[in-house]
């Protein structure tokens, strides 16, 4: 079988991105002739990769990770309204020689949650954490019926910038001021407690906070974060946000295929998860 698509993903750093197992693996399940590799890409050569995906005719989409989700703007001929609200792009599909910009990352959370049984109606939440992830899931967040919304973050402007962008209905606090009590729902959104950095921990505990609350990081790497550890020690259902990873990619083959039917197969899933588990494994050897 001839390739007669080509996927990539463009950042620098790039080689510890999982994204081409992920998006190999369901180019596999689904029998797709196609393949999805690693770019490095930056300010210094985003316009090339830009020409260079309007030009080449094989390439299909791509997604955007570190630090391009901004850069890639302004060479987007349309934005989705996630996309441009949020201010980023990580998914671009290429059609005729025009870019489609997209953020999936925010609805990839929150699928992730809701495929626990986790229900966002009516739900108290607090997140710990303003920077590009926290965003997306913020505007994610204030789209489900939720109740109240509380952000916490080390530089109090960055959250309530967010905030005020984002229509008003968020509170904010200081992250010395955090508080895990009257919550449904507790995000850390930060880059605190990521390997090699695993004993770090964005707030000191989590004294007060009933064993009802569903505790979340969306750091996948270590599996189960000092965050996470202490949410156990106190009774709460966790989740890392490897699903998060893997349902944002999904949403994008989504996009890029124009069809619905992949964020919720289960099995797809399941096969992503050993397969990216297994080089998580491998990578810290
Ligand atoms: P970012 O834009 O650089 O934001 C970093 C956030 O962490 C900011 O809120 C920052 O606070 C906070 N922070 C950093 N060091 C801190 C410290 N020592 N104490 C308290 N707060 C601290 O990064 P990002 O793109 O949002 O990514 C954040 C994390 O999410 C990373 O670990 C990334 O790997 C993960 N992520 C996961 C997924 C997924 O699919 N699961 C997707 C995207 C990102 P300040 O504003 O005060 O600097």
């Amino acid at each position: 079988m001839s390739i007669i698509n080509k996927f990539y993903v463009v950042g620098d750093p790039i080689e510890q991105s999982f994204s081409p197992t992920i998006h190999n693996t369901v180019f596999k399940y689904l029998n797709l002739p196609y393949h999805y590799d690693r770019k490095l890409v930056n300010e210094e050569n985003i316009d090339s990769f830009v020409k260079l995906a309007k030009r080449d005719k094989q390439i299909y989409g791509f997604s955007v990770t570190h630090p391009n989700k901004q850069l890639i703007l302004p060479f987007i001929d349309e934005l989705g309204e996630m996309a441009r609200v949020i201010g980023a792009a990580n998914c671009v599909a290429v059609r005729n020689g025009l870019l489609f910009g997209y953020n999936t990352d925010g609805n990839g959370y929150i699928k992730s949650i809701m495929r626990t049984g986790f229900d966002f109606n009516g739900a108290k939440v607090k997140i710990i954490g303003a920077g590009g992830a926290a965003r997306s899931i913020i505007y994610s967040l204030l789209q489900v019926n939720i109740a109240s919304l509380t952000i916490y973050n080390r530089s109090l402007p960055k959250a309530v910038q967010i905030a005020s962008e984002f229509g008003g209905k968020a509170n904010v606090q200081r992250l010395e001021d955090f508080s895990p009590i009257h919550c449904d729902l507790l995000i850390n959104a930060t880059s605190v407690g990521m390997q090699p950095h695993i004993s770090d921990c964005p707030v000191d505990n989590l004294d007060g906070i009933l064993p009802d609350t569903f505790v979340s990081d969306i750091i996948y790497s270590p599996e189960r974060t000092k965050f996470l550890q202490m949410a156990e020690a106190k009774g709460c259902a966790v989740e890392n946000g490897l699903k998060m990873l893997i349902l944002q990619a999904l949403i994008s083959e989504e996009i890029w295929f124009e069809r619905n039917d992949l964020a919720n197969n289960e099995e797809l899933i399941e096969l992503i998860e050993e397969e990216v588990k297994k080089e998580i494994k491998a990578k810290l050897l």
